[in-house]
This record gives C-alpha cells, structure tokens and sequence, in this order.
C-alpha cells in the first residue's frame, strides 16, 4: 500500500485549511524527503490568508497549495548521491535540518552574478499544486520534499525545533538584509516593528556591532521583548503617537546626527518615508517589511538625495545567510531567549484555530505541529 502523508491544503482566500492525504513520495537523485516536526505562521502566510497577497493572481500558483514556509524537520530519505548538507556536513537519516524554501535557477542573470536572492524564480518556485509529485512544496504537512540543489543545513543537538523553525525566514533574511546596507560596527540602527523580523534584527544587530539600537512599536510586550533581545532605546508609538515625534525622539537619541541605517519590518508603507526622515548623512534604509504588491508610498525624493540616502529592498536571501542563521543561534542561544518568540503550539488539524489567533495578535508567533 502506498504511504500516504497528511497536509493542510490552502483553497484560496476566506476558506478554511482542509486536511488531506498524498503519497509520500520517493526522493529523485540529489533531492531529500523531509519529515516536519515543526512550521511557523509568519507574517507574510496571513497576508494570503486575508487575501492581502494574492499569488494565485500574482505569481499563478496553482490551487490547491500547500503553503507556509517557516519549517524545521528530520531527513526521512536521501535521495541518491547525497551524503553532505550545503555545507559540506556529513548528512544521515533522522539528522534535523533547515533549508531555503525557494530554489534560484543557477541560469539567469542575478544567479550569474551571485545574487540568487534575487533569481525570479524564487518568487515561482516555492508553492505549487498539491496535487501533481512531490505533493509536498509547503510548510503544513508532515512532509517537505527538498528539490536537488535547495540549500539544506544541518542543525546542531543543542538548538531547539522553536529556535530553528522560522530561521529559513526571518533569521536569514535579518541576517542578509543588515549585510545588504552594510550596517558597521559602532553604527547606529532603529528598527522598525518589533514583531518576529524586528526581534530578530535587533539580536542580530547586536551581534554585530551596533553602538546603538532604537526599536520603535506600540504593544508593550513586543517592546519589552526587544528589549531583552538587545535594543537599547525603544521609543513607544503610545507615547510618541506622530511620525515628526518619532523622528524628533531619534534625533534626540543620536546627538541630532540621525541613524546609519534604519529599517522597515513593520509591512506598512507609511513606515518608509518615516524611517527615512531617521536617516542621518550617508544613511541606508532597509525595506523588508512591504511585501504586498498595490500599496505606494508618498516621499519627497529630495531626502534621499541630500544626504545621499539609499533604500534597498530585500526578499529572499543567500545560501550562506542561512548557515550563519544557525552557526549565530549556536553562538547565543543562552544569551537571548529565541524560544520566546514563540507563543504558542497547534497540532495540524487546529491550522484554522492558529491562524485566527495570530490574525488576531492573540500571539505573536504560532507553531504548528504536524
Ligand atoms: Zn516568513
Ligand atoms: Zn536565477
């Protein structure tokens, strides 16, 4: 008999997860199965859930889909040939893993150049039909089928499924983003959102170097959050309730020169022109947050050119992004407390319920458990 696997099947917009069952199926040459232990909700699941990113009509997937890419899982089945991970680690069954949940085309000219986050078939590639092999393309399964070449990284006994789950997301893409507009040692950041990216970015930012960390938001347990996670100012929306005062009170913070870079992980386009009025001289602003495509943003672009301010935007990120995701968890897993960033747990079948919960900011963070 065929073994078959459970997902939580997308119908589109406004529709409930379904459970069904697919085939498991056998790995081709260079490819692994994987079996999930755990996914993550992130920001950008809900915004196709409410229907405010419509890849259906944006980039044609095809329904119905599996989607969620936040996972961690143990390999299942090697396919033949492979016997490292990306990085050269010897790689067995039952060894946990992360992996990039896109797979860059290595023929275009953004992979030509070395930047394969920024390969269009990143975008195609990671959710397709259930229906057709591999079945198994999304996050809410019990299974993950890792196509050859998609970067794979062992995960070391000591980190947790709750500290590696959304590292293929949110870790990564901190992690590459800062590297993108150059943050320095002894610079100056404020970070945007103090949500799952803006945490994570703070920790990070840290780590790096910064001198200074300013986080702003409005919910008090998020700022206290970041605080924990490394920032050293925060500025509170309910207590700084305009953009001008938010902007007077960096100011404030940075002897009047401004902050080196500042960065979007709020989602909202009004944060842009916001967190580029932070900017100091030779200021850099990271976009990471606004993914959902229909949504302009008013600015006066001569505050980027005085001062020669960049913008750069950012999705997706490099292969190595994710291994030093996991070599930096390793190095201060018991300095910031990564697992708290999780609220809470559901098992597939309650997908619904969990989605409901984050939408309502009930939790930050959920975790499924397939
Ligand atoms: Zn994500
Ligand atoms: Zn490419």
């Amino acid at each position: 008999m065929t073994e078959m696997g459970r997902a939580a099947v997308y119908l589109g917009v406004g529709q409930p997860f379904e459970i069904r069952e697919y085939p498991v199926p056998e790995p081709e040459p260079g490819a692994i199965l994987i079996k999930i232990t755990m996914a993550t909700i992130c920001g950008s699941d809900l915004h196709m859930w409410r229907g405010e990113l419509d890849l259906v009509n944006h980039v044609g997937l095809q329904l119905p889909a599996i989607i969620g890419h936040e996972m961690t899982g143990k390999v299942a089945k090697l396919g033949e040939g492979v016997t490292t991970d990306s990085a050269g680690q010897p790689l067995a069954i039952g060894d946990r893993v992360v992996y990039r949940y896109f797979n860059p085309c290595g023929r275009c000219p953004a992979c030509l150049r070395g930047e394969d986050a920024a390969c269009g078939m990143n975008l195609l590639f990671p959710f397709k039909s259930v229906e057709p092999f591999p079945h198994f393309t999304g996050a809410y399964a019990e299974y993950y089928y890792l196509q050859p070449n998609q970067t794979v990284i062992k995960v070391p006994d000591d980190l947790t499924d709750e500290m590696v789950a959304p590292v293929n997301c949110a870790l990564s893409e901190v992690i590459y983003g800062l590297d993108k507009v150059n943050l320095r040692f002894g610079e100056t950041i404020v970070i945007q959102g103090a949500g799952g990216l803006g945490i994570n970015a703070t920790a990070v930012a840290k780590d790096m170097g910064a001198n200074k960390i300013i986080v702003i938001d409005g919910i008090d347990n998020r700022l206290e959050l970041a605080k924990t996670f490394g920032a050293d100012e925060i500025i509170d929306m309910k207590e700084y309730k305009t953009p001008e005062e938010r902007m007077m009170r960096v100011l404030e913070l940075t002897e009047f020169k401004g902050a080196d870079v500042a960065a979007d992980f709020v989602g909202i386009p009004a944060a842009i022109p916001e967190g580029v009025s932070m900017l100091g001289q030779g200021g850099r602003y990271l976009e990471i947050g606004n993914i959902s495509p229909g949504r302009p943003f008013e600015l006066d672009p001569s505050a980027l050119v005085s001062g020669n301010k960049s913008i750069h935007g950012v999705l997706y990120y490099s292969d190595e992004a994710l291994k030093q995701a996991i070599d930096f968890l390793s190095r201060t897993k018991d300095k910031y407390p990564f697992d708290k960033i999780l609220a809470k747990s559901y098992p597939l079948e309650q997908i619904n319920e969990a989605f409901e919960a984050q939408d309502k900011g009930l939790v930050s963070r959920s975790a499924i458990i397939p």
